[in-house]
């Protein structure tokens, strides 16, 4: 059997002769085969070195912890069950909605007639109101950003509210 290739030394000893965070990990871990035996010795010889291999040997074993815990939670997360879009009846809810308009053709041209006619009457007169009111626009702007503080926190609000969410049982 090929013994594995053992950590260089400058990696096993601290400057003050004492094991390095290297080699108490890897004792720790079960992989003393890359340690010299001598390592061994120091040791079972030094209280602080056996206690650093026991705190990295606590840490080891609360890491497998936490990783098992977050697979298991990750295996019993449920399947998000999809419903499929109801094509068919949203094109029937079209259709319907389209002939529906057609009794009402008449009214429609009258109302975009008359939208028209507002549209360019009104564009001017409105034009001519932002224009005038504009140099006194600067006291508002505190107002105004805050008016769209309020918007953007609304939105805010509203998407974490509709947004679908996992429950975990
Ligand atoms: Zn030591």
């Amino acid at each position: 059997m090929k013994s594995p290739v053992e950590l260089p030394l400058e990696l096993v000893w601290t400057s003050e002769g004492h094991l390095s965070d290297v080699a108490m990990t890897a004792i720790a871990d079960g992989e003393e085969a890359i340690l010299p035996r001598d390592a061994f010795g120091h040791l079972g010889l030094c209280d602080a070195c056996a206690l650093g291999v026991e705190r990295a040997a606590a840490l080891s074993a609360d890491v497998n912890l936490a990783l098992g815990a977050a697979a298991t939670a990750a295996a019993t997360e449920p399947t998000k069950s999809h419903i499929a879009f109801p094509y068919w009846a949203a094109m029937l809810a079209t259709v319907v909605g389209t002939l529906a308009t057609f009794p009402n053709f008449g009214v429609l041209k009258a109302w975009i007639a008359r939208t028209w006619w507002a549209f360019r009457e009104g564009t001017p007169l409105v034009t001519r109101h932002v224009a005038s009111a504009l140099p006194h626009a600067w006291s508002v702007l505190p107002l105004l950003s805050l008016a769209a503080a309020m918007l953007l926190l609304l939105a805010g609000l509203s998407v974490a509210r509709l947004a679908p969410r996992v429950t975990v049982r």
